[in-house]
């Protein structure tokens, strides 16, 4: 499921094929992912038009152009890729030729999909209200925004109205490495619980980002994801599974409290 740290390696395969390049044409494969308007328009609306900037904020991903902004959201499945092979992908939704090759939206579930906004006020509304970026967020801020709320610190961690960004998998990987167990009530953490939480974010969004994905390597809980009698990386007991917030938690009731 893609997250911050995904959606930023997407931002960065723009980056590194689209900026300042024109969009010679538009292919529409699966009108689904299409939202506000028909696949022809988006076609039309988008083909001449140059990417001049790139933009993450939490899990969106926007591209402004000469014209309108083109805004995705990648769901549980989307994902962003360059590709130079005529064939298409598996699951390619929108295709956008760029001189070389092109970049395919890929998504397989189409939960959510690709928007165009004419100006700020439009990226906003499309966007909706969402918490400051968690990788633009401090230790101290942290403190403050989770310290306010009643709920199981976990569902805080992944509200985006709160902080954007976060998921299930990063949110889980913070957790354990502050060792607070997911259902404590965010308003009752003590200090030094928050400020642990704060240095966890950082330094797992700070190496999360630079691959493009919360890591695997084996000093991370994300290595215990889908193993079928996971363990904790840190004191070797038994990981436990827990529904919070509509999502399964994964974490050490050894380690966390
Ligand atoms: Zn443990």
């Amino acid at each position: 499921v893609p997250e911050l740290p995904d959606v930023e390696g997407f931002r960065r395969v723009l980056e590194d094929h689209a900026i300042g390049e024109r969009i010679a044409r538009v292919d529409v494969l699966d009108e689904g992912v299409v939202h506000g308007t028909s696949g022809a328009a988006f076609e039309r609306r988008l083909a001449g038009l140059a990417i001049t900037r790139t933009e993450r904020r939490g899990k969106w991903l926007l591209a402004q152009t000469n014209g309108p902004t083109l805004l995705f959201h990648f769901g549980m499945t989307g994902s962003l890729a360059w590709s130079t092979k005529d064939a298409s992908e598996r699951f390619e939704r929108v295709r956008f030729g760029i001189d070389g090759g092109h970049l395919a939206y890929l998504d397989q579930r189409k939960l959510r999909g690709v928007w165009l906004a004419d100006g700020d006020a439009a990226i906003e509304k499309t966007i909706g209200r969402q918490g400051p970026d968690a990788l633009r967020t401090t230790g101290a801020q942290l403190t403050q925004l989770v310290r306010g709320h009643r709920g199981a610190v976990k569902s805080v961690l992944m509200d985006q109205h709160v902080l954007a960004g976060l998921g299930n998998m990063s949110s889980d990987e913070l957790l354990w490495r502050a060792r607070v167990a997911p259902s404590r009530r965010a308003n009752e953490l003590a200090d030094g619980e928050l400020g642990a939480l704060g240095r966890a974010m950082r330094s797992v969004l700070r190496a999360s980002v630079r691959v493009g994905r919360i890591p695997t390597g084996r000093t991370w809980l994300t290595s215990q994801r889908g193993v079928r009698d996971p363990h904790c990386p840190r004191c070797h007991n038994s990981l436990r599974t827990s529904r919070i917030g509509g999502r399964t938690s994964l974490w050490c009731p050894t380690c966390q409290h």
